[in-house]
C-alpha cells in the first residue's frame, strides 16, 4: 500500500511535477513507459532545447480557453522558472528572447532533471506502461503493463498526474498513450492533427527546392485570412517548411480550401516593389531578365517566380509587357500554394487536439474525476515554436502541484 503520488509519463511536465512534489516534502513516483525518462527532451530545439521565451502571454497559444490558461501560466512566472532552473544546477542563457541552457544543449536541461530525481530519492519505474486507473481521490489504483507483458497493479496513490504528453515525437507504442486512460474517464479527448510541421503542396516545386528565404506567409481558409507569420521559409522539392510554416500549422484543420500565400518581399508595399520594377525597366530595357533580377532576388526564386508568371526567363526586358510586369509583382507578394498534407506525428513538434482546458481546474485537477490532474501536451493547448510549448508543461507541473500541496 502506498500513500504517496503517482506522476505518470517522465516528459517535461512529469519530471518538473515529481521534483517539485518532492521538494514539498511528498512521497512520489515516477511511471514511464520507456526505457528512460526525459527522451523527447533531448530531441528539441534541434537538440538545444528552447525551454522559454522572455515574452509570454496566451497569444502564443492556440486555446479557446485563453483565461484559463492565463490563470496556468501565473504559476510560472519568468523569475519562478529561472529559479526552478537554477536550484537544478542549470545556468539559462538568452537568444533573440529564446530561453536554452547556458551550454545550448538539450542533454545539459535532461541531466540537470535526473540529478534532481536522484538526488530527492524520487522513485522512478521506467518501461512501465500505465493502462488504467481506478478508485478516488485519496486511493487510486494503478493498473500497468511491464516489458514481458505482465499486467500488475497497485493502489492507495492519493493523487495521480497524468503527464502522457499528445500524439507527437517519437514512440515505439504509438497506438495507446494517456488519452486512452482519459477517455475511461469521460474525458473528452479532441481530434486533432499534427503541427509545428513542413507542408506538402500541390504545386511543381522542383526547380525551387533548397531555396531559404526571410518572407510573410499567410493561411487563407475559404479566403478567410486565418494567422500570418514572419521568418525564414524554405522551399522543398514537394512542399513548405521553416517556422513560419511550423505556426501556421497549428491553424490547419482543414487541408480542404485552405492557401498559403507566401510574400516574398515583405518589407515593401505592393505600390513600391511596382514603382521599383518600372524604374528598373526603363534602366535595364536591353538587359536579359536573369541580368535585370541578379543582385535582388535569389536566381532560383527569379527564374521560379518567373515560371509562374508566364514570362520566360531567356526573355530580354523590354520584350515584358506591363501585364506581364503587374502578374510578376503579383507573383512576388501574392504566391499561393495548396497544402496537400501536413507531415505526420512522428515530425511533429506538437499535436493540436486533446483534453478541453474548460475539463480541468486551474490547478490542473480533473474535473471529471477529482485527485487526478492533467499536464502539458495532454491537453488542448498548442504553442508556438519558441520555447512556448515547454513553458506551458512547466506551467501545469507549477499549476499542478500547488493544487494538490495547496
Ligand atoms: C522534435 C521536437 C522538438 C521540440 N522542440 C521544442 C522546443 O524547442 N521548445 C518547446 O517549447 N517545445 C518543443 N517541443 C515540444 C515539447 O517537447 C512538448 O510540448 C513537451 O515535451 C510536452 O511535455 P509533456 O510533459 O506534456 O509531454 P512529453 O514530454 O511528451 O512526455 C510524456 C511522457 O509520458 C510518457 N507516457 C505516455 N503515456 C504513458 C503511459 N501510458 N504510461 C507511462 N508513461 C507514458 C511518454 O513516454 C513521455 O515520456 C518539441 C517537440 C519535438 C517532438
Amino acid at each position: 500500500m502506498s500513500a504517496g503520488i503517482a506522476v505518470i509519463g517522465g516528459g517535461m511536465s512529469g519530471m518538473a511535477a515529481a521534483i517539485l512534489l518532492a521538494q514539498a516534502g511528498k512521497q512520489v513516483v515516477l511511471l514511464e513507459r520507456q526505457e528512460r525518462i526525459g527522451k523527447k527532451l533531448l530531441l528539441t530545439g534541434n537538440g538545444r532545447c528552447n525551454i522559454s521565451n522572455t515574452v509570454m502571454g496566451t497569444s502564443f497559444y492556440r486555446t479557446e480557453y485563453p483565461e484559463k490558461l492565463a490563470e496556468i501560466l501565473a504559476y510560472c512566472t519568468s523569475e519562478t522558472e529561472l529559479a526552478f532552473w537554477n536550484r537544478l544546477g542549470m545556468e539559462v542563457r538568452e537568444i533573440k528572447g529564446g530561453l536554452y541552457p547556458m551550454t545550448n544543449q538539450a542533454a545539459t536541461a535532461l541531466d540537470c532533471l535526473r540529478f534532481r530525481i536522484e538526488e530527492l530519492g524520487i522513485e522512478v519505474r521506467t518501461e512501465t506502461y500505465v493502462e488504467q486507473i481506478r478508485g478516488n481521490k485519496g486511493n487510486f489504483r494503478i493498473l500497468y503493463r511491464q516489458p514481458d507483458g505482465a499486467r500488475q497493479s497497485e493502489d492507495g496513490f492519493a493523487a495521480v498526474l497524468l503527464c502522457c504528453g499528445g500524439l507527437a515525437g517519437v514512440y515505439k507504442e504509438r497506438e495507446q498513450n494517456g488519452y486512452l486512460i482519459t477517455k475511461e474517464m469521460h474525458h473528452t479527448v479532441r481530434k486533432g492533427h499534427p503541427a509545428l510541421v513542413p507542408v506538402t503542396c500541390a504545386e511543381d516545386m522542383k526547380a525551387i527546392a533548397g531555396v531559404r528565404v526571410q518572407a510573410k506567409i499567410s493561411l487563407f481558409c475559404r479566403e478567410k485570412l486565418i494567422a500570418s507569420d514572419e521568418g525564414e521559409l524554405q522551399l522543398n522539392k514537394d512542399g513548405i517548411s521553416g517556422i513560419p510554416v511550423f505556426q501556421l500549422t497549428r491553424y490547419l484543420d482543414d487541408l480542404k480550401d485552405a492557401v498559403f500565400e507566401v510574400d516574398f518581399l515583405p518589407y515593401l508595399e505592393e505600390a513600391s516593389l511596382s514603382e521599383i520594377l518600372y524604374k528598373r525597366y526603363d534602366a535595364m530595357r536591353e538587359r536579359s531578365l536573369e541580368q535585370f533580377f541578379a543582385g535582388w532576388l535569389q536566381r532560383k526564386l527569379t527564374l521560379y517566380l518567373l515560371k509562374r508568371s508566364g514570362i520566360k526567363a531567356d526573355k530580354c526586358v523590354e520584350a515584358v509587357s506591363l501585364k506581364q510586369l503587374n502578374r510578376l509583382v503579383s507573383e512576388m507578394k501574392h504566391c499561393r500554394f495548396t497544402p496537400t498534407a501536413l507531415g505526420d506525428y512522428r515530425q511533429a513538434q506538437v499535436s493540436v487536439g486533446g483534453i478541453p482546458l474548460s475539463e480541468v481546474s486551474g490547478t490542473m485537477e480533473s474535473l471529471k474525476i477529482p485527485g487526478i490532474y492533467i499536464t502539458g501536451e495532454m491537453l488542448d493547448v498548442t504553442g508556438a515554436c519558441g520555447g512556448y510549448n515547454l513553458h506551458f508543461a512547466l506551467a501545469c507541473a507549477f499549476a499542478a502541484v500547488s493544487g494538490i500541496i495547496g
